[in-house]
């Protein structure tokens, strides 16, 4: 099975995001809630006690705000099920301003094989825009010691036309990036409408430049070996996460602390996004999944990933439409997007499905 967890602290709240997390937090705050998680975990594994583990993702919020002691806490009650034996992989998301070589050799002596580092641009005028906690030059301290650590997998997460953005930026950045260091894995995402401040609005890159700037990541990547095997996910190959291909094709993961979603056994279900509602344990379910559900959501994270094979539509007129209009293609019975309108996914499925 595929384990998630999430911190809920970051040192200061970027101004587009909208994760469940807190900029303020203390060690008391950070103690409570390691033990909740902590008997969480334990109280899943008394009544799973053979699961197999798979991967354990510490995501956020900021992970790497936690020391590797407490990193360390986490991993031993994992460590103390007999399904541990069986993980092939450990995430750890991190931002640059945490990363010590000290700290990243931690990590390793843990067994976390896989360190996600949220760079989003080297534009430096764009971070401080949008709030970041980490400057140009702390982005470049932790390339440096990144360089030197032991751990092989590094993802970068990038976001494509960010206010400020300059033509070019995404390439440019990959180009320093990789001149640093040698990703395994890069993200390169879109901000939605909605996460704007009205105040980026003057700020802002047209929505074409926000496009070109991801074909144009994706092309340099693919130039360096990458593909894409997700929409906002480009790997080397045999380094695709293995943790997120879970949620898209529908293998059994559980989630823990708070806003964490599970689906375990046909049934999803998320842990309250409020502190106080996660301590007493409230969870809101969807229930079990019903086939025609299933279906959809088949249909959507195959847009998003390796295709849907046509059998799964209940008409394919839809798809010869789209297709006409070289919005889908169809390869060996399975439908894609074309690669310029992976855009319009959210159009397509509303007509799809
Ligand atoms: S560091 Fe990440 S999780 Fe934290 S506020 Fe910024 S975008 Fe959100």
């Amino acid at each position: 099975m595929f384990f998630y967890l999430h911190i809920p602290f970051c040192r200061q709240k970027c101004l587009y995001c909208k994760f469940a997390l807190t900029p303020k937090f203390d060690e008391l705050k950070i103690r409570t809630y390691i033990d909740a998680l902590k008997r969480e975990i334990e109280g899943f594994f008394i009544s799973h006690p053979d699961t197999l583990i798979e991967t354990i993702y510490f995501g956020g919020g900021t992970p790497s705000v936690l020391t590797s002691g407490q990193i360390s806490e986490i991993i031993e009650v994992f460590r103390e099920q007999k399904g541990f034996a069986n993980v092939f992989e450990i995430t750890l998301e991190s931002n640059p301003e945490d990363i010590t070589g000290e700290y990243l050799d931690a990590l390793s002596e843990l067994w976390v094989n896989r360190l996600s580092l949220g760079v989003q641009t080297l534009n430096g005028e764009s971070l401080r825009v949008v709030g970041r906690a980490d400057s140009n030059e702390s982005i470049f301290r932790a390339l440096d010691t990144i360089a030197k650590c032991s751990i092989e997998n590094i993802s970068i997460d990038l976001i494509a036309g960010l206010p400020g953005t300059v033509i070019g930026q995404t390439v440019s950045d990959l180009t320093e990036i990789f001149s640093c260091i040698t990703p395994k894995h890069v993200s390169i995402y879109m901000l939605e409408d909605e996460s704007y401040p009205l105040s980026w609005k003057p700020h802002l890159p047209s929505e074409e430049i926000v496009r070109s700037e991801y074909l144009s990541g994706m092309e340099w990547l693919q130039s360096k070996g990458f593909h894409r095997y997700e929409l906002s996910n480009f790997a080397e190959p045999w380094f695709e996460s293995r943790h997120n291909r879970s949620y898209w094709n529908h293998s059994n993961y559980r989630g823990f602390w708070l806003s964490s979603a599970s689906f375990v056994g046909g049934e999803r279900f998320i842990n309250s996004p409020s502190f106080s509602g996660y301590y007493r344990g409230e969870k809101q379910s969807e229930g079990i999944l019903s086939p025609e559900s299933l279906r959809i959501e088949r249909i959507m994270f195959g847009l998003r990933t390796s295709g849907v094979s046509l059998d799964e539509f209940d008409t394919v007129s839809t798809v010869e439409k789209f297709q006409r209009e070289w919005l889908l293609k169809v390869r060996e019975n399975r439908v894609f997007p074309t690669s310029t309108w992976i855009f319009l996914i959210d159009h397509i499925m509303g007509e799809l499905i």
